[in-house]
């Protein structure tokens, strides 16, 4: 899924979306609440209308962003305080609101709140960490209020510690959610340890049921992950890393700024046929 944080993916218009391809995209519950609101994309009739997409959505909980602002914001178990950088005002986000957020949104997956916790963190800590996630994904069960048309996805933490990761996924698929992500690892960790810990979690979570790696996105990450049974990957970098000159290839990855390709006629990518390497040279 490329991501579209405020309701679009940067620089491309849904059109650019369905040409590359792209079966779903991601927002984001935070985002959409602080500004323009969810009540008012309600009432503009929803997500899918306001960013003129009629594909699949998944809104990110949020819980990561606010786990961002660190200092700017306070966990307790009714939820998390917080002070928006953008307009200085203080709100809670708690697992109800969350919900009550994305099925505003209107969206067809909404992601639990979870605790995201700082790396590294030790086993103690860990533990209760994933056991208040697993708490706040009861009470977002139990504040669904339209679960014929936005599916629920529960996330999987426990840190980096695997035996923590199996239980915690045996305990949620007990819940019967439907469908699961795994979280918490889109952090400063060395990716072998990554790729640990996705085989750790994937392979308890259900074979039948979407299994979704949160915010990874580089290709071989991609391809250790699928092979572990993923599904569903979101990331930035794409974009991003587009936006910036870096661009990923059928033979590697180059930086466009690079004085070497001045006047280079070939097009970025001699593999591809998407519009931009059909229409423009890497010069
Ligand atoms: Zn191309």
């Amino acid at each position: 899924m490329p991501v579209g944080t405020y309701g679009t993916v940067k620089g491309m218009t849904p059109p650019d979306l369905r040409e590359l391809g792209t079966h779903m995209v991601l927002s984001n519950t935070l985002h959409l609440w602080v500004r323009p609101g969810d009540e008012l994309i309600r009432d503009l009739g929803g997500l899918h209308t306001f960013m003129g997409w009629d594909g699949p959505i998944l809104t990110d909980s949020g819980g990561y962003q606010v786990f961002s602002l660190r200092d700017m914001s306070k966990v307790t178990e009714e939820g998390v305080r917080f002070r928006t950088p953008k307009d200085g005002q203080y709100r809670t986000m708690t697992p109800e609101r969350c919900i009550r957020i994305q099925e505003n949104l209107g969206v067809d997956l909404a992601m639990a709140f979870d605790e995201c916790i700082e790396w590294p963190a030790d086993r103690e800590r860990v533990i209760r960490s994933t056991e208040r996630t697993t708490r706040w994904l009861k009470r977002c069960m139990a504040a669904r209020r339209h679960p014929e048309r936005t599916a629920l996805l529960g996330i999987v933490q426990g840190g980096f510690y695997p035996d923590l990761r199996a239980a915690h996924a045996q305990e949620i698929v007990e819940l019967d959610l439907d469908a699961y992500a795994i979280g918490g690892l889109s952090v400063g960790a060395a990716t072998v340890k990554k790729h640990a810990m996705v085989d750790a979690s994937a392979k308890l979570l259900p074979a039948n049921k979407v299994r979704y790696l949160m915010g990874v996105g580089y290709p071989l990450d991609i391809v250790e992950a699928v092979i572990r049974g993923v599904d569903l990957f979101d990331c930035v970098l794409p974009t991003r890393n587009a936006r910036n000159g870096t661009v990923f290839t059928s033979v590697g990855r180059i930086n466009i700024k690079h004085a070497r390709y001045r006047a280079d006629p070939s097009p970025l990518d001699p593999g591809c046929s998407c519009y931009t390497c059909r229409s423009f040279s890497r010069a």
